[in-house]
């Protein structure tokens, strides 16, 4: 049975057209650098990106690991939100792996506040650390994509500091879409990006680190010694490329999805939808913790052939993608009514 899953766009399967270019593609040893499909991944990528080059890598965390690692040394400072992905959800690996330390900046949803990033660069004082980095996320994790107009002023402050921006761009195609802008105009503001393929793009595993030539030669190198050095990787790859060349133009679709279930969700009276944090294709609702029970919400739910995430920090998260569209919705509405008849 193939469930309607609105836990995530990582759930994604690939589309038939993916299984059938990774079936049929042209591999080669990419540790070697001559897998053609890898290479032409990452040179697409590149363009797109507006960046001079790129590595395939396999997943979010470890492309944003590999970048603090090769912009920082050990004992430098990062600043970042302290709600962003690399903060929350990446196990502490700056610690392990860069063995960095981070600050934190200011922020609402992912938008840095500028007058306090500009008050945490360190002077240069025999008792501080060294600023190495800063980092930033866009879309944020939230559902919310943080204005360009931000990100160019993060980036301006950085500049006049020589520090490096790094960008978390697992979503940067949502976040493009909602701005109705080209990823390149949120690029040019980072140095270095990181774009996941295997959410809304619907790849079944893979990410990309783009920047400089001479930081993805460094990143080549350090990816191989934290075991990221990949073979015939361009299997993974045939899928990767109709994501950034066809998947990404595709994502309004699941925004206008998410606007739609935000709406019905509304309506029905058991949620408060955070509607100012609906800019991409998650739904983020408060339910009514008096009129719910999650466990049996979610039992019932299952039963129908639908899952759903637990509630986190009192909200309920829905994502819609590739596989979910209006028809499914409507189904989950009506179970979701079922429901809260019967309970
Ligand atoms: C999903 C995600 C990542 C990392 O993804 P994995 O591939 O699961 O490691 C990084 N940053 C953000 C903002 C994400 O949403």
């Amino acid at each position: 049975m193939r469930f309607i899953d609105f836990r995530s766009d990582t759930v994604t399967e690939p589309t038939q057209e993916m299984l059938n270019a990774m079936s049929s593609a042209e591999a080669g040893d990419d540790v070697y650098e001559d897998d053609p499909t890898v290479n032409k991944l990452q040179y697409k990528t590149s363009e797109i990106l507006g960046k001079q080059d790129s590595l395939f890598v396999p997943t979010g965390t470890f492309g944003n690991q590999l970048a603090l690692l090769t912009h920082t040394n050990r004992g430098d400072e990062v600043l970042t939100p302290e709600n962003n992905h690399i903060v929350l959800h990446e196990v502490g690996a700056y610690a392990v792996i860069s063995s960095i330390g981070l600050r934190f900046v200011k922020s609402e949803n992912g938008k840095i506040e500028i007058s306090d990033l500009k008050s945490k660069f360190r002077s240069d004082d025999i008792h501080y650390p060294r600023t190495g980095l800063v980092c930033t996320e866009n879309a944020h994790s939230d559902g919310k994509v943080v204005p360009l107009s931000n990100m160019e002023a993060v980036y301006r402050a950085a500049q006049e500091q020589d520090i490096p921006v790094h960008l978390d761009g697992a979503r940067i195609f949502n976040a493009a879409s909602f701005l109705g802008k080209e990823v390149k105009e949120m690029t040019k503001f980072c140095d270095s990006v990181m774009i996941c393929l295997s959410k809304g793009l619907c790849a079944p595993i893979g990410s990309i680190l783009s920047g400089s030539y001479d930081f993805i030669s460094r990143a080549r190198k350090n990816r191989k010694m934290m075991g990221g050095g990949m073979r015939q990787v361009g299997y993974l790859a045939a899928a990767g490329i109709i994501s950034i060349e066809k998947m990404s133009k595709r994502l309004d679709i699941d925004h206008d999805n998410a606007v739609y279930l935000g709406d019905i969700l509304e309506n029905s009276g058991f949620f408060k939808v955070e509607d100012d944090r609906l800019d991409i294709n998650m739904v983020f609702c408060r339910p009514d913790p008096d009129m719910i029970d999650q466990g049996k919400l979610i039992g019932h739910l299952m039963e129908k052939g639908i899952k759903i995430s637990p509630i986190r920090r009192g909200e309920l998260r829905f994502v819609t993608h590739y596989w979910i569209g209006k028809k499914e919705i409507d189904y989950f509405v009506e179970e979701l009514t079922e429901f809260f008849k019967r309970f």
